[in-house]
């Protein structure tokens, strides 16, 4: 046999996807499940454990679908108008970047503020997309960026703020596409869901959307350890990047869960790197905290011959001067 005899079956990659898309918004989402092999064998488990990577998203995270959904579904209402409004929105995290993508796709101009500890990576990419970055100072937090987004907002005619942790596109974009994907490539036959909470958007959406279809489904959050506040902590100083913003926002719906889980950054970082060793998934360090929920429960006897599904929301690269390249 040669090479050339060989058929993408022989080779077990993905088909087609048979169409030509119009604008790289429309490649958001359709992410792939896929198993952990190796993980579950080391561990001994016997519920099988699925990643959704989300990092398979035009812009390589989770928040592509709400960067996405927040600036349609603002256009369909008609409260923003490409080439007039300007977005304005505060994060240091992957939300700019979606953001950014979609405000250059759609013909917006965007201000994306952040305090001035903020990666090199992040702020060059959100320019390269023509994005304008302002920094706050560093000693202010999040809390100095909130601010100043504000006072653009004030002082800017026709600016319009997404507002990721107040925006019902947010839990409705996963009700209506991370979820239904679980629903579809699952067959039904799903019996946990773990997402680590930032916006809370991503848990409660998959949550309202499936646990109406099937009773048995327990849907889990994923808090750090280190700012357990939805499980009656303090909020702290942590490294899980994305998740545990400190504060309960108004996009997570914690009735609609079946509990929230906490992980250290230390266990978060070492299932990220498992998983990046064991089965050849470099994941993000919130990806990593799911992870390490989602074999936390595997491992409990009532979940032998259950399927798992926890959600990858980022890929390793993205996180290339944190803790979880140290030593590397
Ligand atoms: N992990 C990463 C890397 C993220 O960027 C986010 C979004 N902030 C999350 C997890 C949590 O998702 P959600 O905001 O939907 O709770």
């Amino acid at each position: 046999m040669t090479a050339s005899d060989l058929s993408r079956e022989t080779y077990g990659f993905a088909a087609p996807r048979g169409r030509i898309y119009d604008s790289i918004t429309n490649v958001v989402g359709g992410t792939p499940l896929v198993a952990v092999p190796h993980l579950i064998q080391e561990d001994k488990l016997k519920a099988r454990v699925l990643l959704k990577l989300e990092f398979f998203n035009p812009l390589g995270s989770v928040k592509d679908r709400i960067g996405a959904a927040m600036v349609l579904a603002a256009e369909k209402a008609g409260l923003i108008t490409p080439g007039r409004t300007v977005l304005v929105e505060p994060t240091s995290g992957n939300t700019g970047i979606s953001l950014a993508f979609v405000a250059a796709a759609r013909g917006y101009r965007l201000i994306v503020t952040m305090p001035e500890g903020a990666s090199i990576e992040r702020r060059r990419m959100l320019r390269l997309m023509d994005a304008q970055v302002e920094l706050t100072p560093a000693r202010l937090g999040m809390a100095g960026a909130i601010a100043r987004a504000n006072e653009i907002l004030n002082e800017t005619p026709d600016a319009w703020m997404p507002d990721q942790f107040d925006n019902p596109a947010n839990p409705a974009v996963h009700a209506a596409t991370t979820a239904e994907e679980i629903w579809v490539d699952t067959d039904g036959q799903v019996d946990a869901i773990v997402a680590g909470v930032g916006t809370g958007g991503t848990a409660t959406g998959i949550a309202e959307a499936l646990k109406p279809r099937r009773k048995s489904l327990q849907v889990f959050g994923v808090e750090p350890a280190e700012s357990a506040i939805l499980n009656g902590d303090e909020p702290g100083p942590h490294g899980i990047q994305g998740i545990g913003p400190g504060f309960c926002p108004a996009t997570l719906h914690t009735k609609s869960l079946d509990g929230v889980l906490t992980v250290s950054e230390r266990e978060a970082i070492a299932a990220a790197r498992r998983c990046a060793r064991l089965d050849g998934i470099p994941v993000g360090i919130s990806s990593g905290a799911a992870l390490h929920a989602a074999l936390q429960l595997a491992r409990k006897p009532e979940y032998a011959g259950k399927t798992i599904v926890a959600i990858a929301p980022s890929f390793a690269e993205r996180y290339l001067s944190t803790s979880l390249f140290n030593g590397l």
